[in-house]
């Protein structure tokens, strides 16, 4: 269980750093970390929570957020991540949906006043019965030193837990649709987690830089737990992301590894670009790190490697539902294959690619839709059999909804999700070629191609496209005569449209139900 590998973890590196809040300019020893998950943990049991109790946690990326995931995992409480952009109807959504006891959150974040929104779901929410903010007396009681009963009550319970116990409802991005709550264990998220730092040879001498959000497995997941099976340290730069913050973080700290979606990793090469007074922050202790969530563009992951010290980063693909990584790539598979696929399938999993809907099992380098088994696959959604049977066959396979393909040496490529695909005049245009082949263009920051309808050939294809600072326009022709002859007619874009954002969900994901949605707007 996630309780006992911690304890290992305390026992061999207590005096390590286990996690620095740089927002704050706080940091904790393994020691000082397990003293105050400890005392939380006993605090919850005071508040009355027992095992498969849900708990909620609303906050964005501080230092609370990892005590929680911890102290409930010690107690085997259900851990609830609720996403810190919802709205008052998408969190009353989630409280209702999986049934929640008990919330811990902080007052606020930006412009989100989370205590006045709890407090107007509570009568829609029965369930619902205490609600504790960081900032109040409350959280002071909760987090306060526990007596050795009650530390001697924790360890009982902790050492009472099976690795299949569910600890974590997870709600997926939200990105094609309504979000969805992966149902977790113990050994769903404490194996992937190690295993994916193992691919990265991580040791108690790492010290990881996490802006990605923790109420997402890309932090919780690949980051925290990664992080405290292996002795190494948590450093959160701040509660929402930003590049400058990030770099800093990295440089202060002496970070070895960076995580980051695609467009984090975007903006901290367009900051060094930019240079702004000289800005050059010393990012020579980096080694590795992690590009995932969306399509890694391989002109991006050539810039990080070649100018953020990472040599040996990794692009990891995966899914909330599957704990969350599938594949990974290790950090001595040439780079060639490091920049332009997902790597080969993790450690005690298997993938196979199938016909879309149907099932049959494709040959290589065909493409098809991804199917997972094993360890990861989560236990099911959250009170919701029939979705967990759309999504998990009879035989255990978890079906992703992306199409992909498998080269000869086990290397997958992501071409897109089944959703995104285009079809123009009968043709299937996967998105994501035409997106790598614009990022070629040097006034292009960041391209998303989508299908628009369109009356003659179904579908055409539109880009959206971000510029750099030095381009001022870009239009539909400027892209067709740069575009004459490198790809095919037919993948063209018809349309261009120039954005200063992408509509995008809070883990970094380009929202391509959105896109499309305003495109027939824009093209009326
Ligand atoms: P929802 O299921 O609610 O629509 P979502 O699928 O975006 O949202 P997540 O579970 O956060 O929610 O994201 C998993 C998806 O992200 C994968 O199914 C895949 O489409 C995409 N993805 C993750 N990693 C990669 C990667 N390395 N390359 C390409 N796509 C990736
Ligand atoms: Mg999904």
């Amino acid at each position: 269980t996630i309780g006992v590998t911690l304890a290992r973890t305390v026992e061999k590196y207590a005096d390590h750093v286990a996690l620095i809040d740089a927002a704050i300019g706080r940091q904790w020893t393994y020691a000082e970390f397990h003293r105050d998950v400890r005392a939380l943990a006993a605090g919850l049991l005071r508040l009355g929570v027992v095992k498969g109790d849900r708990v909620g946690l609303w906050a964005p990326n501080r230092f609370e957020w990892v005590l929680v995931q911890y102290a409930t995992a010690e107690i085997g409480a259900i851990l609830v991540n609720l996403n810190p952009a919802y709205r008052q109807n998408e969190v009353e959504y989630a409280l209702k949906q999986s049934g929640t006891s008990v919330v811990l959150a902080a007052e606020r974040f930006k412009d989100s006043g989370y205590e006045s929104m709890l407090a107007e779901a509570r009568p829609h929410c029965p369930d619902l019965r205490e609600v504790v903010t960081f900032e109040s007396a409350a959280w002071t009681e909760l987090t306060a030193a526990p007596s050795d009963e009650e530390l001697a009550r924790v360890a009982e319970i902790a050492a009472s837990l099976s690795a299949d116990d569910p600890i974590n409802i997870q709600y997926t991005s939200g990105t094609t649709g309504f979000p969805k709550g992966a149902t977790l264990s113990h050994r769903n998220i404490g194996n992937n987690g190690y295993l994916v730092g193992e691919l990265l040879d991580y040791t108690a001498d790492d010290r990881i830089c996490l802006p990605v959000p923790f109420y997402h497995c890309f932090g919780m997941v690949m980051g925290n737990l990664a992080a405290t099976s292996h002795g190494a340290a948590m450093v959160i730069p701040g509660p929402a992301f930003d590049p400058k913050a990030t770099l800093d973080a990295v440089a202060e700290h002496r970070c070895t590894s960076l995580y980051g979606v695609p467009t984090m990793f975007i903006a901290e090469l367009a900051l060094l670009d930019a240079a702004p007074e000289g800005y050059a922050p010393d990012l020579s202790s980096l080694r590795t790190g992690i590009m995932a969530g969306s399509p890694c563009p391989e002109q991006v992951m050539r810039q990080v490697v070649d100018r953020m010290h990472m040599s040996e980063v990794s692009i990891c693909y995966g899914m909330t539902e599957t704990s969350p990584v599938s594949t990974q790539t290790r950090v001595d598979d040439p780079l060639d294959l490091r920049v332009t696929t997902v790597g080969q399938v993790g450690p005690h999993l298997e993938i196979k690619i199938v016909a879309p809907g149907m099932g049959e099992t494709l040959g290589r380098n065909e493409t098809g839709e991804l199917c997972t088994r094993g360890y990861s696959v989560m236990t099911g959604y959250w009170n919701d059999p029939e979705k967990t049977a759309e999504a998990i066959d009879s035989e255990g396979w978890m079906h992703t909804g992306d199409l992909a393909e498998m080269d000869d040496a086990g290397y997958v490529r992501i071409t897109g999700r089944i959703k995104d695909m285009v079809i123009r005049g009968g043709e299937n245009i996967y998105p994501r070629e035409i997106e790598e082949f614009l990022y070629t263009h040097p006034d292009i920051l960041d391209a998303q191609v989508i299908g628009v309808p369109d009356e003659k050939y179904g579908e055409e294809l539109m880009a959206w496209i971000r510029l750099r600072d030095h381009a001022t326009d870009l239009t539909a022709e400027d892209v067709r005569a740069f575009a004459d002859g490198k790809i095919a007619r037919h993948k063209i874009p018809r349309y261009v449209h120039v954005v200063k954002e992408f509509p995008m969900t809070v883990t970094g994901k380009v929202r391509k139900v959105a896109m499309r949605e305003e495109a027939t707007h824009i093209l009326e």
